[in-house]
Protein backbone atom coordinates (compact mmCIF):
# COMPACT_ATOMS: atom_id res chain seq x y z
CA UNK A 1 0.00 0.00 0.00
CA UNK A 2 1.36 3.40 -0.94
CA UNK A 3 1.62 6.44 1.57
CA UNK A 4 0.05 8.66 -1.02
CA UNK A 5 -3.25 10.64 0.26
CA UNK A 6 -6.94 10.03 -0.39
CA UNK A 7 -8.40 12.61 -2.19
CA UNK A 8 -11.29 13.99 0.49
CA UNK A 9 -14.86 12.54 -0.11
CA UNK A 10 -17.56 15.16 0.22
CA UNK A 11 -19.06 13.82 3.55
CA UNK A 12 -22.65 15.33 2.59
CA UNK A 13 -22.68 13.33 -0.69
CA UNK A 14 -21.67 10.27 0.60
CA UNK A 15 -24.04 10.49 3.41
CA UNK A 16 -26.78 10.45 0.30
CA UNK A 17 -25.69 7.23 -1.07
CA UNK A 18 -25.71 5.36 2.09
CA UNK A 19 -29.14 6.28 2.51
CA UNK A 20 -30.37 5.52 -1.04
CA UNK A 21 -28.76 2.40 -0.30
CA UNK A 22 -29.96 1.35 3.42
CA UNK A 23 -33.27 2.01 1.95
CA UNK A 24 -32.65 -0.29 -1.07
CA UNK A 25 -31.56 -2.67 1.10
CA UNK A 26 -34.76 -2.74 3.54
CA UNK A 27 -36.88 -2.73 0.47
CA UNK A 28 -35.07 -5.87 -0.78
CA UNK A 29 -35.03 -7.76 2.35
CA UNK A 30 -38.38 -6.95 3.04
CA UNK A 31 -39.36 -8.49 -0.52
CA UNK A 32 -37.23 -11.27 0.41
CA UNK A 33 -38.81 -11.62 3.46
CA UNK A 34 -42.42 -11.52 2.22
CA UNK A 35 -41.71 -14.10 -0.80
CA UNK A 36 -40.44 -16.43 2.19
CA UNK A 37 -43.02 -15.73 4.59
CA UNK A 38 -45.40 -16.72 1.45
CA UNK A 39 -43.57 -19.86 0.54
CA UNK A 40 -43.00 -21.26 4.35
CA UNK A 41 -46.82 -21.85 4.58
CA UNK A 42 -46.19 -26.04 6.23
CA UNK A 43 -42.65 -26.02 5.56
CA UNK A 44 -39.28 -24.75 6.44
CA UNK A 45 -37.11 -22.54 4.91
CA UNK A 46 -34.76 -23.50 2.27
CA UNK A 47 -31.20 -24.61 3.70
CA UNK A 48 -28.71 -22.64 1.56
CA UNK A 49 -25.73 -25.25 0.79
CA UNK A 50 -27.47 -28.47 1.76
CA UNK A 51 -25.05 -29.81 4.32
CA UNK A 52 -25.65 -30.08 7.65
CA UNK A 53 -25.26 -32.32 10.48
CA UNK A 54 -21.22 -32.62 9.69
CA UNK A 55 -20.92 -30.50 12.79
CA UNK A 56 -18.74 -31.57 14.82
CA UNK A 57 -18.25 -28.33 17.50
CA UNK A 58 -14.56 -29.19 16.72
CA UNK A 59 -13.59 -25.49 15.15
CA UNK A 60 -10.35 -24.23 14.97
CA UNK A 61 -11.65 -22.23 18.26
CA UNK A 62 -8.04 -20.74 20.29
CA UNK A 63 -6.32 -20.73 17.20
CA UNK A 64 -3.49 -18.68 17.59
CA UNK A 65 -1.79 -18.34 13.80
CA UNK A 66 -2.16 -14.58 14.05
CA UNK A 67 -3.45 -14.94 10.32
CA UNK A 68 -5.31 -11.47 10.62
CA UNK A 69 -8.94 -13.01 11.07
CA UNK A 70 -9.60 -14.82 7.39
CA UNK A 71 -11.61 -17.43 8.41
CA UNK A 72 -13.36 -20.24 6.57
CA UNK A 73 -14.50 -18.69 3.11
CA UNK A 74 -17.10 -20.62 0.73
CA UNK A 75 -20.11 -18.51 1.67
CA UNK A 76 -20.84 -16.45 -1.51
CA UNK A 77 -24.50 -16.28 -2.73
CA UNK A 78 -25.20 -19.96 -4.70
CA UNK A 79 -22.10 -21.73 -3.59
CA UNK A 80 -21.92 -24.70 -1.34
CA UNK A 81 -21.61 -23.19 2.61
CA UNK A 82 -18.41 -25.35 2.17
CA UNK A 83 -18.56 -29.03 3.53
CA UNK A 84 -14.72 -28.15 5.34
CA UNK A 85 -16.26 -25.17 7.08
CA UNK A 86 -14.62 -24.75 10.25
CA UNK A 87 -11.47 -27.95 9.55
CA UNK A 88 -8.19 -26.70 9.71
CA UNK A 89 -6.54 -28.65 7.28
CA UNK A 90 -2.42 -28.69 7.52
CA UNK A 91 -0.42 -29.16 4.04
CA UNK A 92 3.50 -30.04 3.89
CA UNK A 93 5.16 -29.54 0.59
CA UNK A 94 8.04 -31.67 1.21
CA UNK A 95 11.42 -30.29 0.84
CA UNK A 96 12.22 -26.73 -0.06
CA UNK A 97 13.40 -25.67 -3.37
CA UNK A 98 16.14 -23.95 -1.69
CA UNK A 99 17.24 -26.71 0.61
CA UNK A 100 20.06 -27.62 -2.27
CA UNK A 101 21.85 -24.06 -1.32
CA UNK A 102 21.41 -24.96 2.36
CA UNK A 103 23.51 -28.30 2.54
CA UNK A 104 24.85 -27.52 6.21
CA UNK A 105 21.70 -26.42 7.92
CA UNK A 106 19.68 -29.17 6.50
CA UNK A 107 22.27 -31.40 7.35
CA UNK A 108 21.57 -30.61 11.21
CA UNK A 109 20.28 -33.60 13.34
CA UNK A 110 17.16 -33.27 15.08
CA UNK A 111 15.25 -35.37 17.44
CA UNK A 112 12.46 -37.96 16.17
CA UNK A 113 11.21 -39.34 19.05
CA UNK A 114 13.41 -42.33 18.13
CA UNK A 115 16.15 -41.83 16.46
CA UNK A 116 17.78 -38.99 15.47
CA UNK A 117 17.28 -37.51 11.79
CA UNK A 118 18.75 -34.74 9.39
CA UNK A 119 16.59 -31.50 9.82
CA UNK A 120 15.81 -32.01 5.88
CA UNK A 121 16.68 -33.29 2.52
CA UNK A 122 16.84 -32.03 -0.94
CA UNK A 123 14.09 -34.69 -2.14
CA UNK A 124 14.48 -35.74 -6.34
CA UNK A 125 13.46 -34.90 -9.24
CA UNK A 126 12.80 -36.18 -12.65
CA UNK A 127 15.74 -37.10 -15.05
CA UNK A 128 14.75 -33.43 -16.62
CA UNK A 129 15.56 -31.93 -13.32
CA UNK A 130 12.01 -30.93 -12.52
CA UNK A 131 12.39 -31.17 -8.69
CA UNK A 132 10.56 -32.55 -6.24
CA UNK A 133 10.35 -29.61 -3.95
CA UNK A 134 9.01 -27.51 -7.12
CA UNK A 135 5.73 -30.41 -7.59
CA UNK A 136 5.24 -30.49 -3.69
CA UNK A 137 4.65 -26.53 -3.47
CA UNK A 138 2.86 -26.57 -7.04
CA UNK A 139 0.13 -29.41 -5.74
CA UNK A 140 -0.08 -28.13 -2.29
CA UNK A 141 -1.24 -24.93 -3.41
CA UNK A 142 -3.44 -25.80 -6.39
CA UNK A 143 -5.32 -28.09 -3.47
CA UNK A 144 -5.40 -25.28 -0.81
CA UNK A 145 -7.47 -22.87 -3.65
CA UNK A 146 -10.18 -26.25 -3.27
CA UNK A 147 -9.91 -26.96 0.44
CA UNK A 148 -10.05 -23.19 1.00
CA UNK A 149 -13.20 -23.48 -1.78
CA UNK A 150 -14.72 -25.90 0.24
CA UNK A 151 -14.61 -23.94 3.37
CA UNK A 152 -11.52 -24.84 5.04
CA UNK A 153 -8.87 -22.87 6.88
CA UNK A 154 -5.58 -24.10 5.27
CA UNK A 155 -2.11 -23.59 7.09
CA UNK A 156 1.44 -24.37 5.21
CA UNK A 157 4.59 -25.40 6.89
CA UNK A 158 6.37 -23.73 3.81
CA UNK A 159 5.15 -21.51 0.85
CA UNK A 160 8.60 -21.47 -0.93
CA UNK A 161 9.28 -18.25 0.94
CA UNK A 162 11.57 -19.88 3.88
CA UNK A 163 15.46 -20.11 2.99
CA UNK A 164 15.61 -23.69 3.59
CA UNK A 165 13.41 -26.40 6.13
CA UNK A 166 11.62 -26.21 7.77
CA UNK A 167 12.98 -28.91 9.64
CA UNK A 168 10.71 -32.15 9.79
CA UNK A 169 10.39 -31.48 13.88
CA UNK A 170 9.20 -27.84 12.91
CA UNK A 171 6.79 -29.20 10.08
CA UNK A 172 5.06 -31.64 12.59
CA UNK A 173 5.08 -29.07 15.09
CA UNK A 174 3.31 -26.60 13.13
CA UNK A 175 0.39 -29.05 12.43
CA UNK A 176 -0.05 -29.29 15.91
CA UNK A 177 0.01 -25.71 17.29
CA UNK A 178 -2.55 -25.54 14.33
CA UNK A 179 -4.64 -28.23 15.99
CA UNK A 180 -4.82 -29.98 12.46
CA UNK A 181 -8.44 -31.75 12.01
CA UNK A 182 -5.88 -33.57 9.21
CA UNK A 183 -2.39 -33.13 7.96
CA UNK A 184 -0.80 -34.10 4.85
CA UNK A 185 2.98 -34.18 3.90
CA UNK A 186 3.38 -34.21 -0.01
CA UNK A 187 6.49 -35.86 -1.68
CA UNK A 188 7.08 -37.71 -4.50
CA UNK A 189 9.29 -41.07 -4.69
CA UNK A 190 12.77 -40.85 -6.25
CA UNK A 191 12.87 -44.96 -6.99
CA UNK A 192 14.21 -47.30 -10.09
CA UNK A 193 12.71 -46.96 -12.88
CA UNK A 194 9.59 -49.57 -13.78
CA UNK A 195 8.66 -49.21 -9.95
CA UNK A 196 5.25 -47.14 -10.53
CA UNK A 197 1.98 -45.36 -8.45
CA UNK A 198 1.18 -43.66 -5.89
CA UNK A 199 1.41 -44.82 -2.20
CA UNK A 200 0.80 -43.19 1.07
CA UNK A 201 2.59 -43.68 4.55
CA UNK A 202 0.80 -44.42 7.62
CA UNK A 203 2.50 -43.22 11.00
CA UNK A 204 3.82 -46.45 12.87
CA UNK A 205 3.09 -46.62 16.89
CA UNK A 206 5.85 -44.79 18.42
CA UNK A 207 6.31 -44.09 21.84
CA UNK A 208 9.86 -42.59 22.80
CA UNK A 209 11.12 -39.33 23.78
CA UNK A 210 8.76 -36.91 21.99
CA UNK A 211 7.21 -39.24 19.95
CA UNK A 212 3.60 -40.72 20.81
CA UNK A 213 1.67 -41.68 18.05
CA UNK A 214 -0.59 -43.71 19.89
CA UNK A 215 -3.92 -41.16 19.58
CA UNK A 216 -3.41 -40.89 15.72
CA UNK A 217 -2.52 -44.42 14.58
CA UNK A 218 -6.22 -44.95 13.95
CA UNK A 219 -7.53 -41.74 12.16
CA UNK A 220 -4.27 -41.29 10.32
CA UNK A 221 -4.85 -45.10 8.70
CA UNK A 222 -8.87 -43.93 7.86
CA UNK A 223 -7.51 -40.64 6.68
CA UNK A 224 -5.03 -42.49 4.43
CA UNK A 225 -7.62 -44.98 3.22
CA UNK A 226 -9.32 -42.22 1.96
CA UNK A 227 -6.90 -40.75 0.63
CA UNK A 228 -6.05 -43.51 -1.48
CA UNK A 229 -9.30 -44.26 -2.68
CA UNK A 230 -10.09 -40.74 -4.12
CA UNK A 231 -6.46 -40.03 -5.38
CA UNK A 232 -6.78 -43.27 -7.52
CA UNK A 233 -10.56 -42.76 -8.65
CA UNK A 234 -9.58 -38.85 -9.69
CA UNK A 235 -5.84 -39.53 -10.96
CA UNK A 236 -6.32 -42.61 -12.59
CA UNK A 237 -2.66 -43.54 -11.76
CA UNK A 238 -2.60 -47.07 -10.09
CA UNK A 239 -1.38 -47.86 -6.31
CA UNK A 240 2.55 -48.66 -6.12
CA UNK A 241 3.72 -51.64 -7.81
CA UNK A 242 6.65 -51.75 -5.08
CA UNK A 243 5.54 -50.50 -1.80
CA UNK A 244 2.57 -51.69 0.20
CA UNK A 245 1.33 -55.34 -1.56
CA UNK A 246 -0.85 -53.68 -3.71
CA UNK A 247 -2.84 -51.46 -1.27
CA UNK A 248 -1.28 -47.87 -1.78
CA UNK A 249 -0.25 -47.61 1.90
CA UNK A 250 2.85 -48.44 3.79
CA UNK A 251 3.62 -47.85 7.81
CA UNK A 252 6.80 -46.33 8.81
CA UNK A 253 8.44 -45.59 12.25
CA UNK A 254 11.28 -43.29 11.09
CA UNK A 255 9.89 -40.13 9.49
CA UNK A 256 9.60 -37.25 12.03
CA UNK A 257 6.74 -35.87 10.35
CA UNK A 258 4.67 -38.71 11.43
CA UNK A 259 6.49 -39.71 14.60
CA UNK A 260 5.92 -36.51 16.07
CA UNK A 261 2.84 -35.69 15.02
CA UNK A 262 -0.41 -35.79 17.98
CA UNK A 263 -3.13 -34.97 14.92
CA UNK A 264 -3.34 -37.24 12.32
CA UNK A 265 -1.35 -37.14 9.77
CA UNK A 266 0.02 -39.13 6.35
CA UNK A 267 2.54 -38.41 3.76
CA UNK A 268 1.45 -38.94 0.27
CA UNK A 269 4.03 -40.01 -2.41
CA UNK A 270 2.25 -39.35 -5.57
CA UNK A 271 4.35 -41.33 -8.07
CA UNK A 272 7.95 -41.61 -8.97
CA UNK A 273 9.80 -39.18 -10.33
CA UNK A 274 12.71 -41.53 -11.81
CA UNK A 275 10.12 -43.45 -13.89
CA UNK A 276 9.58 -41.88 -17.05
CA UNK A 277 5.86 -42.70 -17.37
CA UNK A 278 5.01 -41.45 -13.98
CA UNK A 279 7.22 -38.26 -14.46
CA UNK A 280 4.63 -38.16 -17.57
CA UNK A 281 2.09 -37.15 -15.26
CA UNK A 282 4.22 -35.55 -12.46
CA UNK A 283 5.32 -32.98 -14.77
CA UNK A 284 1.92 -32.41 -16.56
CA UNK A 285 0.04 -29.80 -15.22
CA UNK A 286 -3.61 -30.92 -15.40
CA UNK A 287 -2.51 -34.35 -13.64
CA UNK A 288 -1.13 -32.26 -10.88
CA UNK A 289 -4.81 -30.37 -10.41
CA UNK A 290 -6.22 -33.71 -10.72
CA UNK A 291 -4.29 -35.26 -7.95
CA UNK A 292 -4.91 -31.80 -6.12
CA UNK A 293 -8.76 -32.72 -6.95
CA UNK A 294 -7.60 -36.43 -5.82
CA UNK A 295 -6.63 -35.16 -2.03
CA UNK A 296 -9.10 -32.01 -1.61
CA UNK A 297 -11.76 -35.43 -2.22
CA UNK A 298 -9.72 -37.38 0.40
CA UNK A 299 -9.64 -34.94 2.54
CA UNK A 300 -12.99 -34.14 3.04
CA UNK A 301 -14.37 -37.76 2.79
CA UNK A 302 -12.24 -37.90 5.56
CA UNK A 303 -13.54 -35.01 7.35
CA UNK A 304 -17.21 -34.81 6.73
CA UNK A 305 -18.41 -37.92 7.09
ZN1 LIG B 1 10.12 -36.29 -0.52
Amino acid sequence: MSNGSTPPVPRRRLRGTLLVVVAAVAVVGLGGWLVWRSSAAGGEPPRAGGISGHGTGHGPAGEDGGDGGHGPRGDGPGKQQGSLRGKVVVIDPGHNPHNRDHGREIARQVDIGNSRKECDTTGTSTDDGYAEASFTLDVARRARTLLQKAGAKVVFTQDGDRAYGPCVDKRAAIGNKAHADAALSLHADGSAAGNRGFHVILPARVTAGPADTAAIVKPSRRLGERLADRFHAITGSARSNYIGDGTGLDVRSDLGGLNLSTVPKVFLECGNMRDPKDAANLTDARWRQKAARGITEGITDFLAH
